[in-house]
């Protein structure tokens, strides 16, 4: 079986509804508080083991009311917990995000235990053996970098999805065989508008593999995305559904494409898949929750 190793966030996401979004200074009162497991290594790693793909996933929670949880998810679905640490002294990730009645929303993360990674974290061992490993940019830079470098020298493919951006990514790209990216981080990353991207997102593609990795994936929302490697560049369109909810649809798309190459798809076969599995999360409300299963992406696909 193909093994997808993950190494990331996990946080538990509060979520409160609100008329507007208050001013500074302001109370008012919130109709609605809900609590979900999310965070975009815990997410990513949710959608590779949904795929099919078997799972290791390195992440760190602390020890308070939220670990269980921020983890909940993961553990309804069987993921493995060797890699799972609960930190002393750090509470677990958090994210409060207040969504207004116009969808209008702000965020405040904590990082939390997400930045807590044990001294003696064995990168060695944890990618011994995988197919793939996955990072995005909510741990810690030098954990990515370790992770990564530990993966080139064992001769594991790498991917980085660099969200949210930092433009300490830069430093990680020469490790980055796969990057995985949407129009604002490709902007960010390029130095460019986005809306330079998007005008022409091929060339915007091929500008972003000139950086170093091998292939890349940048995803455009209900446009598609374009996949390009090795000079080849594709452009796809996204699966026609009614979007309902666009959470989680990157961390979908990222997972899914981990565990299609991961089990030897080609770069495009992988991505197709990725995309409808996208597609149905979106059209789901909910974050880790809306990460479809493999026999729902296939049977999407068949339909
Ligand atoms: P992110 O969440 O990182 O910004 P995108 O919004 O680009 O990522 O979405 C990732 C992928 O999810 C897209 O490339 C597409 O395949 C799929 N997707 C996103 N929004 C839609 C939509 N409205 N309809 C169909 N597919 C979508």
């Amino acid at each position: 079986m193909a093994l997808v190793c993950v190494a990331g966030s996990v946080n538990a996401d509060i979520v409160v509804s609100v008329d507007r979004l208050t001013k500074p200074g302001e109370t008012i009162s919130g109709s609605r508080l809900e609590y979900h497991p999310g965070g975009k290594g815990a997410n990513q790693a949710l959608a590779a083991l949904r795929a099919g793909a078997d799972l290791r996933f390195a992440a760190n929670v602390g020890e308070d009311q939220f670990a269980a949880l921020a983890l909940s998810a993961l553990e309804a679905a069987g993921a493995p917990k060797e890699y799972l640490r609960s930190v002393g002294g750090a509470p677990t990730g958090v994210a409060l995000i207040r969504v207004a009645a116009d969808g209008e929303n702000d965020i405040v993360v904590v990082s939390g235990a997400n930045h807590a990674w044990a001294a003696d974290f064995d990168a060695e061992a944890f990618v011994r053996g995988a197919d793939i490993v996955v990072l995005q940019m909510e741990v810690p830079l030098e954990i990515d970098s370790l992770v990564l470098g530990s993966a080139r020298r064992a001769g594991v493919r790498t991917m980085l999805n660099p969200s949210p951006w930092k433009p300490e990514a830069m430093e990680l790209l020469p490790l980055v065989d796969i990057l995985v990216l949407n129009e604002t981080e490709a902007g960010l990353l390029l130095g460019r508008d986005v809306e330079r991207v998007t005008a022409d997102p091929k060339a915007s593609a091929l500008r972003v593999l000139a950086k170093g990795p091998s292939a890349c994936v940048l995803t455009l929302g209900a446009s598609g995305y374009v996949t390009a490697e090795a000079g080849i560049v594709s452009r796809f369109p996204a699966f026609r559904v009614l979007a309902v909810d666009s959470t989680a649809a990157g961390d979908t798309f990222a997972g899914y494409l981990a565990a299609g190459l991961a089990g030897g798809g080609s770069l495009d076969n992988a991505a197709r898949v990725a995309s409808a599995a996208a597609a149905l999360c979106v059209t789901r409300r909910g974050a880790q929750s809306s990460i479809p299963t493999l026999a729902e992406t296939e049977s999407f696909l068949d339909a």
